[in-house]
């Protein structure tokens, strides 16, 4: 069952793209990818897809600091999700195989280690997904 923190989550990773948006950040990946190769342009988009992740956590740490939101197990649930929608557990569970190099969003592992920090830290210096590995 998906629980509230789950769609909370789902919610806030959107938002999070429209705070990209403001950052100028959507705009530079979409030029960026008119000029790269596909595979680079996917690797453009899982760390724009990264960074909204680690957003959402950022959001869900100020409101908790702000209204108390968390409940207990609402973190766990988070973490849950983040992990369940990585593209290798989606092209597994519909296709039967992963490939990586076709992966948009990223790894369930990716979308952990990203959410986390948002999460516990909300630092959002911590959501730079353009620069370096991005595990
Ligand atoms: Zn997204």
């Amino acid at each position: 069952m998906i629980g509230d923190f789950t769609q909370a989550y789902v919610i806030a990773h959107e938002v999070g793209h429209h705070v990209q948006t403001l950052l100028g950040n959507s705009q530079r990946v979409t030029k960026m990818r008119e000029r790269a190769h596909p595979l680079e342009g996917n690797k453009l988009s899982v760390r724009l897809e990264l960074q909204a992740d680690c957003l959402a956590g950022v959001w869900a740490h100020k409101a908790h600091r702000a209204r108390q939101i968390l409940e207990a197990g609402d973190i766990e649930e988070g973490l849950k999700a983040a992990g369940a929608i990585g593209d290798d557990r989606i092209q597994r569970r519909t296709r039967g195989q992963v490939v990586p190099e076709s992966f948009t969003y990223g790894s369930s592992a990716q979308r952990v280690q990203w959410f986390r920090p948002g999460l516990e830290r909300a630092h959002l210096r911590l959501c730079n997904a353009f620069q370096g590995d991005v595990g």
